[in-house]
């Protein structure tokens, strides 16, 4: 049982990075240049330049958690 908490936690935090990395949004900020996950930056408007519009890093938290629970019950079920 202890396994299976463990991997799926850990298979969660993977999923995790691999949305922060892909479909997250990213964008730059149009005053200092930097990249941000955020829509505001040096009190102005950033610009956005990839991943989804609205998956920000609460929505990637969100789904690895979702991830982690769903994986967990996957494991469950194919183990017992
Ligand atoms: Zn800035």
């Amino acid at each position: 049982m202890i396994i299976l908490i463990t991997l799926s936690g850990f298979m969660g935090s993977i999923v995790d990075s691999i949305l922060g990395a892909s479909i997250q949004a990213k964008f730059v900020c149009t005053k200092c240049d930097k990249p941000t996950e955020r829509v505001m930056h040096c009190d102005q408007a950033t610009q956005h330049t990839s991943g989804i519009l609205w998956f920000d890093n609460d929505w990637v938290n969100v789904a690895g958690t979702l991830s982690g629970g769903g994986i967990f019950l996957l494991l469950y079920y194919m183990w017992f």
